[in-house]
């Protein structure tokens, strides 16, 4: 079978009628729909001699061995958020499975390393505010004892949810054995941003993910009666929070990948006739080099500081979540460019803001490398979330070409 990235396009295709409706993509991930999606890749792996399980952690593994152990694995995740689009994740393990297919026919069945494909468990934490769940039990960075006791909106906890599915939380970290022999880790995704499609190119070499400091700032100052206090006589908690609100705009834009948002902002009494007495907000910043990372969380403190003196008000910062950046493996990087220029022609090379799964096997030492291919109008997370067809066929060439080049990087080491 020589690949046949058409039949991708397709696969993607059935597998948005089987999981989506009017609203988009509904593959939650330890719903029955998710279920329905992985009962249906199941027999699509069924058709070719793989070896084929789910490991501790809920992640499906299919492996054609090889002449070496050493492995060379793809990964994707077939989970969405809901109402979701039809391609985060998806395509990745459908371009895997096409390569798969195509190592299998070409070596009869035992190609120089051995290939395996991976579809993580709940990548997006849609559920449960956990993102990364299978692939953190995979790197062995994973914290059960603060998962277990997350609930979903219905007050469901997590580990029954889990259990119902045949994955005892408690045994998680036997998914850490799945790292065996795994010598590389290739992952093809939707860019779900606007840059390549402003760039005018399909494809894109990942440098690596981001770093993130996310962070709750609080300003204090008074609450007063809005028609007896003198505008000098103010402690406006709000004024100190608009003001960092802008100026995290110029802490970022100093640096060409950095992105800073204050994404949540709540006044308090929160009423029309009251000066703002407290003022509660959220700063998520983010870039791929740790310097400039720590720079900017600095810079976004001293301005807090600043700004609450100049409104007589008092500040405090509280850490809500942070991560350091991953950047992915060199010479992976340098075999991505070769692949993503010899089917586009241009190569370009961007960080991700958005984790991936990819970052979390990073982290476990396994080298690395991620390939973007275009979004149309940059938007993902939604039904509206799209590709040109022939980018995404162009996407599953490269990915191909990509590991063709890994299984050879693999081999001498
Ligand atoms: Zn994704």
């Amino acid at each position: 079978m020589p690949l046949d990235p058409k039949r991708t396009v397709a696969e993607l295709k059935e597998l948005r009628s089987l999981t989506g409706d009017e609203n988009g993509a509904q593959r939650v991930a330890w719903t029955d729909t998710w279920l329905r999606a992985r009962e249906w890749f199941a027999k699509k792996l069924a058709e070719l001699s793989v070896e084929h399980h789910y490991d501790a952690a809920g992640n499906n593994w299919a492996t054609l061995a090889g002449e070496s152990k050493k492995s060379l694995i793809l990964g994707g995740h077939l989970d969405s958020v809901p109402n979701g689009g039809w391609l985060d994740g998806a395509l990745n393990v459908l371009a895997a499975l096409e390569v798969l297919r195509r190592f299998a026919s070409e070596f009869n069945g035992r190609p120089p390393v051995t290939i395996r494909l991976v579809d993580w468990a709940d990548e997006e934490g849609a559920r449960f505010g956990r993102s990364l769940l299978g692939s953190s039990a995979f790197a062995g960075t994973h914290s059960i004892s603060a998962d277990r006791v997350r609930t979903d909106r219905n007050g469901i906890k997590m580990e029954d949810v889990l259990r119902r599915c045949g994955v005892e939380m408690d045994r998680f970290a036997d998914a850490g054995k799945e790292r065996q022999n795994a010598a590389a880790y290739l992952e093809l995704h939707i860019e779900q941003g606007p840059v390549l499609e402003q760039l005018g190119l399909p494809l894109a070499v990942v440098l690596g993910t981001k770093g993130v400091e996310r962070h709750g700032i609080t300003f204090h100052g008074q609450e007063a009666h809005s028609g007896s206090t003198p505008m000098n006589a103010r402690r406006d908690a709000l004024a100190a929070a608009a003001k960092l609100a802008l100026e995290i705009r110029n802490i970022a834009r100093k640096h060409p990948d950095a992105v800073c948002t204050m994404g949540s902002l709540k006044t308090f009494p929160g009423i029309v006739t009251a000066v703002v007495g407290r003022c509660e907000a959220t700063l998520d910043q983010r870039d791929l080099d740790a310097r400039i990372l720590a720079r900017m969380f600095q810079e976004a403190q001293d301005a807090s500081r600043r700004f609450a003196e100049e409104e007589k008000c008092t500040v405090e910062w509280s850490r809500i979540w942070n991560i350091e950046p991953v950047p992915f493996h060199p010479a992976l990087l340098e075999l991505c460019e070769q692949a993503v220029r010899e089917v586009s022609g241009k190569s370009h090379r961007m960080p991700s803001g958005p984790l991936h799964d990819a970052a979390e096997v990073s982290r476990a030492g396994i080298p690395a490398v991620m390939m973007f291919v275009q979004s149309l109008g940059g938007i993902s997370h939604n039904r509206i979330e799209d590709t040109r067809e022939e980018h995404l066929e162009m996407s599953v060439v490269a990915l191909d070409r990509l590991a063709s080049k890994t299984v050879d990087w693999i081999l001498p080491t």
